[in-house]
């Protein structure tokens, strides 16, 4: 493809939206040239998964100092816990070792700005009801108190004893713990 060459040498002039997963694909055969294969287990090595909002504003292993091989990344809209990050956390512990868990929100999250009433809108628009819950919220601090208990009071999980939550502020980069009680 003669859009390549272009990509290659400027890669930022793409637009976005359509034409975006080619800029992905060529991206990825220079990072391969560069790969070498590190020989990892699949067992993260600090033992830890962290489930954090997918925004994208929030560059996990950047902001909490993590490199290749050491954490599960389980990311979704709002870094809550819902059934299948359960699932994921579940399969973390019991099949390949970790025993931490810490949960990354963050300040001005999108969830914040919707409701409930999304599941309406989707409803009234397509004729069909999610099954899902939005998992929206007002209060972040009380959200990732939620999440800390439903990890923390899951019969599925082997290690409850070490789960923390956090806000990360995207506006100065740090994390702010928050109080499970
Ligand atoms: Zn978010």
């Amino acid at each position: 493809m003669s859009t390549s060459a272009h990509l290659s040498t400027d890669s930022g002039s793409v637009p976005a939206g359509e034409g975006v997963t080619d800029r992905l694909v060529e991206s990825n055969r220079r990072y391969a040239e560069q790969f070498t294969d590190p020989g990892m287990d699949a067992r993260p090595v600090l033992k830890v998964a962290v489930v954090a909002c997918m925004d994208a504003r929030l560059d996990l292993h950047a902001a909490l100092g993590l490199h290749l091989g050491d954490c599960h990344t389980i990311r979704n809209a709002g870094g809550v816990v819902t059934d299948d990050v359960i699932r994921s956390l579940t399969i973390s512990q019991r099949a390949l070792g970790t025993r931490s868990v810490v949960l990354v929100h963050h300040t001005g999250c999108g969830l914040e700005k919707i409701t409930e009433g999304f599941r309406d809108e989707l409803e009234q628009e397509v004729g069909q009801r999610p099954t899902w819950a939005v998992e929206a919220f007002r209060d972040v601090d009380q959200d990732v108190r939620q999440s800390m208990q439903r990890v923390r009071t899951s019969p599925f999980l082997q290690h409850t004893g070490d789960v923390r939550g956090f806000v990360f502020d995207v506006t100065t980069g740090l994390l702010r713990e928050i109080d499970p009680a």
